[in-house]
């Protein structure tokens, strides 16, 4: 068998990858484990572009490990050049993931539009990806042909996100979508390897360690106090999926038990509303650490001082209310959505503070501000930053060195033959590698773009 990586080789979005294995009859088969799209640069001239590197039409089966864009968001462009197949995913990120694409679709639109490029695809072929989707279970015995048997286990990372095993030619390789952080309050912790042989393993965080689950409510209540004090504006720009529920949940257990206070707090993203609609729907497959009965309002996302803006005009009417005020928009890279109107308003204020509770990729805004920067360009202006800047890693929705090193030895038998190290930014991988080989004494390989190896 062998494994080729059209996407997040050498840096951090863009997931995609394709394992070629041989059926019980000896016919050659394809598999694919997600098709992202390469986030933190324009469409214009950016990789969305490229050719994908093989046969769209030739796959046998797509797997996808969550909703994220940089794991689903060129779904619809492998439809339109070929993919008849089945695309499997667990219901809820099913559901989470025709929101993702929607929005993708209209950014793209705009995009292609603004350089004068072509789109990547048409919403004819968005409407029929969602034909394409199969929906599945977690541990259910996927069996795509003779053979060829996949399964899906819980990454703690989104609501319906996972991890996908698949066994051929006596080998099982596992592909870890995103793993999550350990202990997220409001998500089902990432289910142990049983066992492995390969492993394509994310690497986001694989070069540092997170501040403990605990001290997060801590870092957000000085956060929400120190707003209060200087009668200032908190900007949060959160990813709507996950860390915009977790941030809700977060908010809503300090304002029942340890914080006194009426500020209003806008959750200023259409997504993100309909995102934790979603959370709503599908809360089976949550775990809160606290029981619901212990919930006022029996919602661990909604809260009093919670205005949802889905409209334009309410949107701008938050600019009209007096500090202080917290404001939660997308997008969580700030680099497009209405956070960067926020940014323009409040970064010149020595009064506000940006708090970052996700990943920046290079070439962000997000990233800019995250480094340091003084002065960031938004829209063509020039804006000068004054207010405070501050990050929290404990909100990261990816797991870090140790929770990583600990997922990838298997509770049974002996550690992978081989992991392929992917969705890392070059330096976390070559951090997080040297770490692996020393820890578990096996081969770790960092692979190139495009490149394919024989496991
Ligand atoms: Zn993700």
């Amino acid at each position: 068998m062998n494994i080729s990586f059209h996407g997040a080789a050498r840096e951090v979005t863009g997931s995609c990858h394709r394992l070629q294995v041989t059926d019980a009859r000896g016919v050659q088969r394809q598999v694919m484990f997600d098709c992202g799209m390469f986030q933190g640069e324009y469409m214009c001239g950016s990789k969305n572009q490229d050719e994908f590197g093989f046969d769209p039409s030739t796959i046998d089966a797509v797997f996808i490990s969550h909703p994220h864009a940089d794991h689903t968001g060129r779904l619809p462009k492998l439809i339109k050049e070929g993919y008849r197949g089945a695309i499997y995913m667990t219901e809820p990120c099913a559901s989470l993931a025709k929101l993702v694409l929607e929005d993708a679709y209209h950014v793209m639109k705009e995009d292609a539009e603004r350089c004068g490029s072509s789109v990547l695809y048409e919403l004819e072929d968005l409407t029929l990806t969602f034909k394409q989707v199969q929906k599945v279970s977690y541990h259910q015995q996927i069996e795509i042909v003779p053979g060829v048997v996949a399964m899906f286990h819980e990454a703690g990372h989104v609501l319906g996100s996972a991890y996908i095993s698949v066994d051929a030619e006596g080998k099982r390789v596992v592909f870890s979508g995103d793993i999550g952080n350990d202990d997220v309050p409001i998500l089902p912790n990432t289910e142990a390897i049983s066992h492995a042989d390969v492993v394509i393993c994310e690497s986001t965080y694989g070069h540092r360690e997170h501040e403990p689950m605990e001290t997060r409510g801590k870092l957000l209540k000085d956060a929400i106090e120190g707003i209060i004090r200087t009668r200032g504006v908190l900007m949060i720009p959160a990813f709507s999926i996950e860390r915009t529920q977790e941030l809700l949940f977060e908010i809503d257990r300090l304002l029942l038990h340890e914080l006194q206070t009426k500020i209003p707090i806008y959750l200023d993203s259409p997504m993100a509303i309909k995102a934790t609609a979603l959370y709503r729907q599908f809360k089976q497959y949550l775990r809160f650490d606290v029981p619901i009965t212990s919930e006022p309002d029996q919602d661990f996302f909604s809260f009093p001082n919670l205005r949802e803006t889905l409209t334009v005009p309410e949107s701008k009417s938050i600019a009209d209310v007096a500090a202080p005020k917290i404001v939660i928009a997308g997008s969580g890279m700030m680099s497009g959505g209405r956070i960067m109107h926020h940014l323009i308003r409040y970064l010149p204020d020595a009064k506000n503070q940006l708090l970052i509770i996700g990943y920046q990729a290079h070439g962000t805004i997000g990233r800019q501000l995250f480094e340091g920067a003084k002065k960031v360009r938004i829209f063509r202006q020039e804006i000068e930053v004054h207010a405070k800047v501050e990050a929290i890693g404990a909100f990261s929705a990816h797991g870090d060195m140790n929770k990583l090193t600990r997922w990838l030895k298997p509770e049974e038998g002996p550690v992978p033959t081989k992991i392929f190290l992917v969705h890392g930014d070059p330096e976390s991988k070559e951090v997080f590698a040297t770490h692996l080989r020393h820890a578990l004494r096996t081969e770790v390989i960092i692979p190139e773009y495009k490149k394919s190896y024989e496991v």
